[in-house]
C-alpha cells in the first residue's frame, strides 16, 4: 500500500472507532459532543483535503566530495541541505572505480586515497541525524574499476563476454573512448556477491547508524555491450543448469521434437535443448547458442529468452540476499535503489526488473532523467509525468516511489554549445602543426561553437565571456596556425574552469522548478535529486529551497 493510502485509511478509522465509543456510552449528549467535536476537528480539515496529504519525501544523491573532509564541513553540507528542504541525504560510500568511503576493517585496501584517517559515513549520519535527516548509504554494487582491490585480487569474479575479455575491453561512442570499469559478475559463488559485495553492505549495517542501504548498478552493464555478458566459465555452467535445458542426471540423453502439433512451437513440452557435444564447445560456440540458438528445431531462434530469465534472477537473487542479511543485523535499516525508467526494458536489457523487488525494497527511486528521452525540455517535462505515473502502475503503489530528476540533463540546450566548444578545441590539440588545411577547419568550428555559446555567457558572466573570447580569438586567429599548444592549453583550462563554476542564470532555474512540477503531476511518494554537487556547479540551491518549501 502506499503512504498515502495508509494515512487515510487511519483517519477513517480512528472517526468509526470514536462514533461508535460514544454510542456504547449511551449518553445522547456525550455523542452529541463528540460529533461536534469531530464535526468541528475533523470535516473542515477534510474539505480543506489537508488531512490525507502525506509529506512528499526529498532526497538527494551526493557524493564525498560535497561534504568535504573535516567535521565542519560536513556540519555545513547538511545545513545546506537542511535549508533546502531534503530530508534523506543519499551518500555515495561505494563509488564507480571500487572505492569506498568508511573506514572498512575487512576491505581496508578499498579504502579512497586520502579517507583512510576521515570516516565520511560516521560523520555524515552523527551531523544529519542531529538535523532530522536520514543517511542512505549509496554503494555501486556491480562495476568495479580496471585498478581497483576487488579485481586486481580475484580477475577471475569479472564478468566475460564470449570472446572472454571482460568489459574493459570495450568502447563507448563514436570516439570508442576506453571503458575503465571492469563489471563483476553477480552470478558467480564463491564470487564477488558473496565475497566482497554483500560482506561489504553487512560491515555497513553492523557498524553504521544509517537508515538505509542504496543500491545502484544493481544490474548487468547497460551502455556498452548490454547483451553480451555474462559468457564467465560459471554462467557458461549455470545459464542451461538455471533453465533446465537437459538432464543433470542423465546428461547424455537428448529428446527431439516429435512433430506432433500443426504449429512447430507447439510440439515444446519434453524436449532436451542443449545442443549434443555441449561440454566439447568452446566459449563463443556457447555464447552464440545461448543468444542464437532455437529451444525447436525449425521455430524462432528464441534461447535469448533464457539468457535474460537466468541474468533477472542473478540480480534479483542479490537484491533479496542484501535485504535478508540487513535485517538479521538490524531490522531498523531500510532498502532503497537508483533503477532504470523502464523495469520491462530494464528486465530484458540488464537484468533489472525492478517492478519485481517490493519484498526486498522500501523505496524506488528510478533515474527517470531528461538523458534517458529524446525530444525537447517540453516534451520531457510530459515524459517524465507519464513515465512516473506507469512506474507507479508498475509497483502497483506497493512501496513508496520517488521520481528521479538529474539537474544537469535538463539543460541540453544551454550546455550543448560548451560541450561542443571543449571538443573541438582539444580536437584542435590533437592536430599536427603541419596540417595547415585541417586547422583551418578546426578554427572555423571553434569560432561558430564560440558564437552559440557567447551570448549566453555575456548575458550572464560578462567579465567571463571577454576572457574567453579572448582565448578564442588568440587560438582562431590566422586559421590556427599560430596557435601555440600553450595557447590552447590555456582556453582547455578556462572552459573547464567555467564547467565547473557556471555563472548563476547560465542555468535556467525555472527548468528544475518545472521538472519538479511535473514529476509532482504524477503524485509520487517523493523526488530525488541528483546532485549535490551540480547543484553547487549549477547554482541551483535556491531553486530547491523554493521549490520543497514545506
Ligand atoms: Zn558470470
Amino acid at each position: 500500500m502506499r503512504a498515502g493510502k495508509l494515512k487515510h485509511f487511519c483517519v477513517r478509522i480512528c472517526t468509526h472507532h470514536l462514533t461508535h465509543a460514544a454510542r456504547s456510552a449511551g449518553g445522547l449528549l456525550a455523542a452529541a459532543f463528540v460529533l461536534a467535536a469531530l464535526t468541528l476537528m475533523i470535516t473542515p480539515a477534510e474539505t480543506r483535503g489537508i488531512v490525507a496529504q502525506p509529506r512528499e519525501g526529498h532526497a538527494l544523491w551526493s557524493h564525498p566530495p560535497d561534504v568535504g573532509k573535516s567535521p565542519e564541513s560536513v556540519r555545513e553540507f547538511v545545513a545546506k541541505c537542511k535549508r533546502a528542504n531534503i530530508d534523506t541525504i543519499v551518500m555515495d560510500i561505494k563509488g564507480m572505480s571500487g572505492e569506498i568511503y568508511w573506514r572498512s576493517k575487512k576491505f581496508p585496501q578499498a579504502i579512497a586515497k586520502g579517507y583512510e584517517s576521515f570516516d565520511v559515513l560516521e560523520h555524515l549520519t552523527r551531523e544529519a541525524h542531529a538535523q532530522g535527516i536520514k543517511v542512505d548509504a549509496w554503494l555501486v554494487d556491480f562495476a568495479e574499476g580496471e585498478r581497483s582491490a576487488a579485481f586486481r585480487e580475484h580477475p577471475e569474479w569479472a564478468m566475460l563476454n564470449p570472446d572472454g575479455t571482460t568489459t574493459a575491453s570495450e568502447t563507448l561512442g563514436v570516439a570508442k573512448r576506453h571503458y575503465a570499469y571492469v563489471w563483476m559478475c553477480p552470478a558467480r559463488r564463491p564470487g564477488y556477491t558473496d565475497q566482497w559485495l554483500l560482506p561489504m553492505i553487512e560491515e555497513i549495517a553492523t557498524n553504521y547508524a544509517v537508515d538505509s542501504i542504496h543500491h545502484d548498478y544493481v544490474r548487468y552493464p547497460g551502455d556498452v555491450a548490454p547483451e553480451g555478458y555474462c559468457f564467465c566459465d560459471y554462467c557458461l555452467k549455470h545459464i542451461p543448469r538455471y533453465a533446465m535445458l537437459s538432464y543433470e542426471t542423465r546428461p547424455d540423453e537428448r529428446y527431439q521434437v516429435r512433430h506432433i502439433q500443426e504449429h512447430i512451437e507447439a510440439n515444446w513440452s519434453d524436449v532436451t535443448m542443449l545442443p549434443a557435444g555441449w561440454q566439447q564447445r568452446d566459449r563463443r560456440e556457447k555464447a552464440d547458442y545461448i543468444l542464437n540458438g532455437r529451444s525447436i528445431p525449425g521455430g524462432p531462434p528464441d534461447m535469448r529468452y533464457y539468457f535474460y530469465e537466468y541474468r533477472v534472477h542473478q540480480i534479483d537473487t542479490f537484491v533479496r540476499e542484501a535485504h535478508e542479511r540487513i535485517q538479521k543485523i538490524n531490522p531498523r535499516i531500510k532498502t532503497s535503489a537508483a533503477v532504470f525508467k523502464n523495469p520491462l526494458q530494464s528486465g530484458r536489457f540488464i537484468g533489472q526488473r525492478w517492478h519485481e523487488w517490493s519484498r526486498w525494497l522500501d523505496v524506488y527511486m528510478p533515474m527517470t532523467y531528461r538523458s534517458f528521452f529524446s525530444g525537447s525540455f517540453e516534451d520531457y517535462l510530459e515524459h517524465y509525468t507519464e513515465t512516473t505515473v506507469r512506474q507507479i502502475e508498475w509497483t502497483r503503489g506497493e512501496k513508496p516511489l520517488y521520481a528521479g530528476l538529474a539537474s544537469t540533463y535538463l539543460y541540453r540546450e544551454e550546455m550543448q554549445p560548451l560541450e561542443d566548444l571543449r571538443e573541438r578545441v582539444n580536437e584542435l590539440k590533437n592536430l599536427p602543426a603541419t596540417d595547415a588545411t585541417s586547422r583551418a577547419d578546426k578554427a572555423r568550428e571553434i569560432s561558430n561553437t564560440y558564437d552559440a555559446l557567447r551570448v549566453r555567457l555575456a548575458q550572464f558572466a560578462p567579465e567571463r565571456e571577454r576572457d574567453i573570447g579572448l582565448l578564442v580569438t588568440g587560438v582562431i586567429a590566422d586559421g590556427s596556425r599560430a596557435a601555440t599548444p600553450e595557447a590552447i592549453d590555456k582556453l582547455v583550462a578556462a572552459l573547464l574552469q567555467l564547467r565547473r563554476d557556471l555563472p548563476p542564470g547560465f542555468c535556467p532555474p525555472e527548468k528544475l522548478a518545472r521538472a519538479i512540477e511535473a514529476a509532482r503531476r504524477a503524485k509520487p511518494d517523493g523526488i530525488v535529486i541528483f546532485s549535490a554537487g551540480n547543484l553547487t556547479i549549477e547554482k541551483l540551491w535556491p531553486t530547491l529551497e523554493t521549490a520543497f518549501k514545506r
